[in-house]
């Protein structure tokens, strides 16, 4: 077993942890920070495809109230978008059921 000496462990890689990790550098206060997995970003994972765009297995989607990611986002000049809404979508209520094409209300187009 590895101990690790430290004033501050922050335990867990996701978004909370590396969030935590990137202010108290700024503070210029010390830290370790560890994880159990051997990826970081806990819940959000891209999948990245050769020749495809990549896609998003967790945290996607932002909404206005989430005041403090978005504040964070631009801090580090990561760039958010509109999601993209046509006029149908595949809708599949549950793995017991077939997929269906649903028209999406005018407010969402
Ligand atoms: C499929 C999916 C879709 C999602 N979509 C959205 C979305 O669109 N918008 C949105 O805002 N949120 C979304 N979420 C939620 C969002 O992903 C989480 O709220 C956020 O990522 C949580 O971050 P966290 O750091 O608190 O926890 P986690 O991401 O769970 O990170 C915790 C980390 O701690 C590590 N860990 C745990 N125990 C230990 C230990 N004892 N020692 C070391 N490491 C440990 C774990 O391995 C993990 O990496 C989604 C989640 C999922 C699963």
């Amino acid at each position: 077993m590895n101990t690790i000496k430290t004033d501050i462990l922050i335990i867990g890689a996701g978004l909370t942890g590396l969030t935590l990790a990137y202010y108290l550098k700024n503070l210029n206060i010390s830290f370790k920070i560890t994880e159990a997995r051997p990826t970081i970003g806990g819940r959000i994972k891209t999948k990245y495809n050769t020749n495809q765009a990549p896609i998003e297995l967790g945290a996607t989607w932002l909404i206005e109230q989430q005041v403090a990611a978005i504040k964070l986002l631009k801090e580090l000049n990561i760039r958010v978008f509109k999601q993209y809404y046509g006029k149908t979508a595949i809708y599949q209520p549950n793995q017991m059921q077939a997929a269906q094409l649903v028209k999406l209300p005018k407010t969402m187009q």
